[in-house]
């Protein structure tokens, strides 16, 4: 299946003017992490969406119980990712902990993870044991990765395992607007979000993504227009609501 194709928001009609008031919104990036699970009840989560219009969220927290609190509730809605985070303290470490692997491959058993993440990881760290290993479990699985990565590390990702689908958390965060269509271009299964980017040309505010060349007249997709279709919105929504910001905040 498809997921991301049902999940994502198209930011940008590509396909005719009827699709973008058609299409059904999702949010590619939530977090339900322990410390919102006593703010905010699955019941008032589903209610935000629902006012919000979201049929459908990405989802992933620390520990994973949350994910599975929300997809609980609502498992037409909710699309679980399992991060490697027993617990916070993994964030600074999990790469290159091998205790990591039995905790993910004991989720994953649960059968309803779609994809693992979101982690962190930077380029350099990228060679290890365990991260030979995550991407092998995730092709084997289907699974995709979902990666709050800098550019070298989606790099390296896909050289372990070119096979690899991957969801490329906050388009890189701040990476330009240019390097990550560059890369959406080269690799066909490399997705993006759009959620908390800043810096540079990374901010919502400025132009971005780039627009195809409105010079064209053939309906037939450029590449451009190709990267265009994978790249989903994402709130990155914490569900703190005494956090800044209200609903919309909270790192990770
Ligand atoms: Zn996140």
């Amino acid at each position: 299946m498809r997921l991301l194709a049902a999940l994502a928001v198209f930011v940008f009609s590509v396909a005719g003017p009827a699709s973008a008031a058609d299409a059904p919104l999702a949010d590619g990036h939530i977090h339900y992490s322990k410390p919102d699970w006593s703010v905010y009840t699955p019941d008032q989560i589903v209610d935000i969406l629902d006012k919000a219009g979201m049929r459908r969220a990405l989802v992933s927290s620390t520990p994973d119980d949350g994910t599975l609190k929300l997809y609980d509730r609502d498992p037409k809605r909710f699309v679980p990712m399992l991060r490697p985070y027993r617990t916070r303290d993994d964030m600074g470490t999990w790469w290159r902990d091998p205790a990591i692997l039995p905790y993910l491959e004991q989720r994953l058993a649960k059968g309803v993870h779609r994809g693992i993440g979101e982690f962190h990881i930077n380029g350099k760290d990228i060679r290890t044991p365990v991260l030979q290993r995550i991407t092998e479990i995730a092709v084997q699985r289907n699974l995709y990765l979902q990666a709050h990565s800098d550019e070298a590390a989606v790099i390296e990702l896909f050289a372990i395992e070119p096979k690899s689908k991957i969801i490329w958390a906050h388009a890189g965060m701040s990476s330009s607007a240019a390097a990550v269509g560059a890369l959406m271009d080269k690799q066909p299964n490399l997705w993006a979000d759009l959620s908390y980017r800043y810096g540079g040309d990374g901010s919502r505010s400025s132009p971005w993504p780039p627009r195809p060349a409105a010079s064209s007249n053939s309906s037939r997709p450029t590449s451009r227009t190709r990267s265009l279709r994978r790249i989903s919105s994402g709130s990155f929504r914490s569900f703190h609501g005494q956090g800044r910001g209200g609903a919309l905040a909270g790192p990770h």
